[in-house]
């Protein structure tokens, strides 16, 4: 059987780089505006990174995880042992960001006492064991910021203005896109509102399913997320926290609303919003693609998590983030027919008829490539009339041909290919001719 990549992951090929990079450039320009430095975490984690830091009953958790097994680890496995694979031996591949992130920033006390608001963001692969479809893949990339240290509402306003330019600036048409906003609420009034949601859902026991009933006990909120039929029946009349907010969390809501529509950022409620993942206060957001990526359409989403570092063993610390999917936005550009252009850089094609100026020909590449250019060429013992063939299919902007007797006056015949012209040009005076 020939080799292929596994179920789920996809090669990055070259054409498809220049995209990627793009997008990472622009997360970069937009994002150090605002004062975010890269962080670069390691590809797998301690489990309870995962566990403690994204919790238990989220998907991403319970069932989505890949495991990592050293070898040690995996002879325990393969016996059967499992149980006794010590703490340090049970790792993950991280499914997203934030949690690796805390765990770094509180590993290198990145906060003390009286400093500013921490920005940190990253870009890399993330792991998740679901079904592949388009848009949804198991090795996955992400971009993602957070900013850690910030209790105002302000910084969630900015935090959203800052991801819908960095949108725009990738190139997705405004209008393509839809910004949903919630608030999760706090300590103060998220638990009587948990413990309503689960005796309202409780009421329909015997109609559960038993992931739902498990989901009851956990995080009843996330029974809105469901993708169950029944359930999202059920949750269709199911009390909603906008209802019960606090009155410092109802401010935080209507504040961050004043200022996105300061920003002229437009946006839709949605009181349903709970986001998968479990550590989430106050403010979530998703933004999603109106049309083309069907049930995959979110390409982004974040929110508040301020008791999530208290949680990972830190002092508490407000803070929030996002992370955008990279696949995501890439299929919503490519079906805006958005995606850039990535004209190649033009190439100068060094070119010698045979085996005694080759030597001449290398030491020509070589300097021309440390003056600054992209050279290119012959490794294959072509004619000299193959090679200008080559050069020409290459569409390379000069051709230099070093024949004996421009070797012998150190000289090369450069041939630009736009004009059609040509001249015989001295070693030291290429660079100043060759005009891209
Ligand atoms: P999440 O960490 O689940 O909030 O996801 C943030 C973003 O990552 C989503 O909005 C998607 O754009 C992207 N994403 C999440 N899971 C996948 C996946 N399995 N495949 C591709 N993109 C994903």
């Amino acid at each position: 059987m020939a080799l292929r990549a596994p179920r789920g992951t996809e090669d990055l090929l070259p054409e498809a780089y220049a995209n990627w990079k793009f997008l990472t450039e622009r997360a970069d320009e937009i994002f150090s505006r605002y004062g975010y430095l890269y962080i670069e975490t390691p590809l797998f984690e301690h489990l309870d990174v995962f566990v403690h830091g994204i919790g238990e009953s989220s998907d991403v958790v319970s069932k989505e995880m890949f495991r990592v097994l050293s070898p040690d680890g995996y002879s325990k496995v393969a016996a059967g042992k499992a149980e006794s694979l010590k703490a340090d031996q049970r790792l993950a591949l991280r499914p997203e960001g934030t949690a690796s992130v805390v765990r770094a920033v509180l590993e290198h006390s990145l906060i003390m006492p009286g400093s500013a608001p921490i920005k940190l963001m990253y870009s890399g692969p993330m792991f998740r064991a679901e079904r592949q479809q388009r848009g949804r893949l198991r090795q996955f990339h992400q971009i993602g910021a957070e900013c850690l240290g910030a209790p105002d509402v302000m910084a969630d306003a900015e935090v959203i203005i800052m991801l819908m330019e960095f949108f725009e600036r990738a190139g997705l048409k405004k209008d393509s896109l839809t910004l949903l906003i919630n608030t999760l609420g706090d300590d103060n009034c998220r638990p009587q509102y948990r413990q309503e949601i689960q005796d309202y859902l409780l009421k329909y026991k015997d109609e559960l399913p038993e992931e739902t009933l498990r989901q009851a006990e956990l995080n009843p909120l996330r029974a809105f997320d469901s993708k169950i039929e029944r359930v999202q029946e059920i949750m269709a009349d199911a009390p909603l926290l906008k209802d019960r907010l606090c009155d410092e969390c109802k401010k935080h809501y209507e504040e961050l609303k004043s200022y996105l529509d300061a920003a002229g950022i437009s946006y839709e409620e949605d009181p349903r919003l709970v986001r998968g993942l479990d550590y989430y206060t106050r403010t979530v957001f998703e933004i999603q693609v109106k049309d083309g990526l069907g049930a995959q359409n979110a390409i982004g989403g974040g929110g508040r998590y301020d008791k999530l570092i208290e949680i990972s063993g830190g002092k508490p610390t407000p803070a929030l983030g996002f992370a955008v999917g990279m696949e995501r936005i890439l299929l919503a550009l490519e079906d805006q027919e958005a995606l850039p252009a990535h004209p190649r850089q033009k190439q100068i094609y060094v070119a010698y008829p045979n085996e005694h100026t080759k030597a001449e020909a290398f030491f020509v590449v070589q300097r021309l490539r440390s003056e600054g250019f992209v050279v290119e060429t012959d490794y294959q013992g072509r004619s000299l009339k193959s090679q200008l063939k080559l050069a020409n299919k290459l569409q390379v902007a000069y051709v230099a041909i070093l024949g004996e007797d421009e070797i012998a006056q150190k000289s090369v015949r450069l041939k630009d290919m736009d004009k059609g012209t040509e001249e015989l040009v001295a070693y030291d005076n290429l660079a100043a001719h060759i005009v891209l």
